[in-house]
């Protein structure tokens, strides 16, 4: 399936110079979101995952279905101040400031199998946050799935500096 095809490229969002993938257009069609959904499930059947993990907001599009194909349940990362119950945090930077998410405490417990869901992954700053409250939890994540990898900044390689592995990721 040509998915690159139902992406929408607009340039100049959210600033000069950028060139936002939008993927609404993909999510709106019924038979790519059903094709990335369950790609990401075929590959990550089998590898013992009790929990999805999706980062705030396009993580949940497609964190949830993924978590009902496999079966899991699905945990909420959010942007500080939005859950409601006691939370941890982890502050990142951003090409300009700081940013930080957040996850409830009683979340995940002690050696759970978490596999870490956003849309895009780009310099691996989002997702190597995400890991970091998985891992302050003492939670494993076991893979991290994305719907598009921005290849030329690097987040493969964050993320495998961090001990997680080519293989886990998936695109
Ligand atoms: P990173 O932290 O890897 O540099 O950036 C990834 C995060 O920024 C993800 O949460 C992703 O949703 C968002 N993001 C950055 N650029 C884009 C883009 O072009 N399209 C979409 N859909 N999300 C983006």
């Amino acid at each position: 399936m040509d998915l690159k095809a139902l992406i929408r490229e607009i340039p100049d969002f959210p600033r000069p110079g950028v060139s936002f993938k939008d993927i609404t257009t993909l999510m709106k069609d019924r038979a790519a979101l059903a094709y990335v959904v369950r790609s990401l499930a075929d590959h990550f059947r089998g590898a013992g995952i009790q929990t999805v993990v999706g980062v705030e907001s396009r993580g949940y599009v497609l964190g949830a279905p993924l978590a009902y194909e496999l079966g899991t349940g699905f945990v909420l990362i959010r942007k500080p101040g939005k859950l409601p119950a006691a939370t941890i945090r982890v502050e990142y930077d951003l090409e300009y400031g700081k940013d930080a998410l957040e996850i409830h405490r009683d979340a995940l417990q002690r050696g759970e199998r978490v596999l870490l869901v956003d849309d895009l992954l780009a310099t691996g700053g989002t997702m190597s946050a995400a890991a970091r409250l998985v891992r302050e939890l003492e939670a494993e994540t076991v893979g991290f799935g994305f719907l598009i990898e921005l290849t030329f900044l690097g987040g493969r390689e964050r993320l495998k500096s961090m001990g997680f592995s080519d293989s886990q990721i998936v695109t």
